[in-house]
């Protein structure tokens, strides 16, 4: 696959789940020469120090600031959401949102902490503390709390001590240990969507071909009618080639913005962990104008030029 000029779509060891560096980025989005990243960290903008500070040093990448806040729907289903040109300083209802997310992160992961303690196995906060230790930046917990561990590391560590024979196992456990310890729901998507909005920010629709059924016009209706989303992520690693002039046109058709990024989470050349290593920054066949389009209503950092 040819690489794209951009990437909007990217998570650092911000995100609980991820091992890149702020600083692999902007080497690498140099390197490729791409116009324009969008830094997307899973609940939080926590990268946004880093970011403000390495962006002036790398004048050719223009930087959008940006978070992937997964919300739950009124049914209870739970969807992530690309949100792109948020303030570099939150305030008000968006750092309260925010700072729900924050508590989120540590509610989420103590329940499955207690859930499998309810089962009799020894996954306390301190346990989770010290998987987290293994592969998460000081700097990180600091900021963020005992959160929840990234699912292929959790799962490799569930089987090394012995909660279950296989990794095939996991879902399963999980499962039991939530009938035990509900595990706290996402953000309401009611709250957290007009919260980024209002804030300038455009909420996108991320990767969606599980949350549309591929294309199903009904439930692509009903997600837009209920989120009221700014655009869609059209191509992205896990979009089947065929399905993104389908929802290209189906932006065109409803006045909405294109999106596109790779949802790298690694840097290649140094992932132990084998962390979604399909993901790679810039692979993505999104087009040179949804770019063009986004820019038009959110800014890059003003010290990196759009173009
Ligand atoms: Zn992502």
């Amino acid at each position: 696959m040819p690489n794209a000029t951009y990437d909007l779509h990217l998570h650092t060891h911000w995100s609980y789940d991820a091992t890149a560096s702020v600083a692999y980025y902007f080497r690498c989005a140099q390197r490729l020469n791409l116009r324009c990243i969008a830094i997307t960290e899973h609940h939080t903008v926590d990268s946004l120090p880093e970011v403000l500070e390495l962006a002036p040093k790398k004048p050719e990448v223009a930087v959008i600031p940006s978070a992937e806040l997964s919300v739950t729907t009124s049914g209870g289903a739970a969807i992530d959401m690309v949100c792109l040109g948020l303030p570099v300083t939150p305030v008000g209802e968006l750092r309260t949102v925010l700072d729900l997310y924050h508590q989120w992160q540590c509610d989420y992961g103590a329940s499955v902490s207690a859930g499998l303690q309810a089962l009799g196995y020894d996954y306390s906060d301190k346990r989770r503390l010290e998987l987290l230790e293994t592969y998460r930046p000081r700097k990180t917990i600091d900021v963020q709390g005992i959160t929840h561990v990234q699912n292929g590391i959790q799962r490799k560590y569930f089987v090394a001590e012995g909660f279950m024979e296989s990794e095939d196992g996991y879902g399963p456990l999980l499962r039991r240990a939530a009938e035990h310890v509900p595990q706290p729901p996402y953000p309401a998507a009611a709250r957290v969507i007009p919260a980024v909005q209002n804030a300038g920010g455009l909420a996108i629709i991320a990767h969606p071909t599980g949350y549309f059924a591929r294309n199903d016009r009904r439930r692509m209706d009903a997600l837009r009618e209920e989120l009221g989303f700014d655009g869609i992520e059209c191509a992205h690693t896990s979009i089947p080639h065929d399905l993104t002039p389908v929802y290209r046109a189906y932006c065109e058709e409803h006045g909405l913005l294109s999106s596109a990024g790779s949802d790298c989470h690694a840097d290649p050349a140094d992932n132990p962990y084998g962390i979604a290593p399909q993901n790679a920054l810039g692979q993505h066949i999104g087009e040179d104008v949804w770019l063009d389009e986004l820019l038009e209503r959110v800014n890059p950092l003003p010290n990196a030029p759009a173009t």
